[in-house]
C-alpha cells in the first residue's frame, strides 16, 4: 500500500471498479477486494479519487 493514498474503509463497498480503469495498472485488490495502490507506476491521475461512487479515496501527491 502507497501511502500517498489513503482508503476509507467504512465507505468503500469493495466494488473493484477501478483496477481495470488504472491508466497504470497501479492497482490490485487484497483478498477482501478492498483495493491495494502498488504506487509503482502511478501517475496521480487522481481518476479514482473522482470516479469512486463512495468517495472512499483520498490522493496526496
Ligand atoms: S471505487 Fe470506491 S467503493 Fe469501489 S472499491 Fe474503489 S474505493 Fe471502494
Ligand atoms: S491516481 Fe491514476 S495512475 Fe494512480 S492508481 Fe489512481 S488511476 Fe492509477
Amino acid at each position: 500500500m502507497n501511502s500517498a493514498f489513503e482508503l476509507n474503509r467504512e465507505k468503500c463497498i469493495c466494488c473493484s471498479c477501478y483496477v481495470d480503469t488504472c491508466p497504470m495498472g497501479d492497482v490490485t485488490t487484497d483478498d477482501e477486494r478492498y483495493p491495494v495502490f502498488q504506487g509503482v507506476f502511478c501517475i496521480y491521475c487522481h481518476m479514482y479519487e473522482i470516479t469512486c461512487p463512495q468517495q472512499a479515496i483520498t490522493i496526496h501527491d
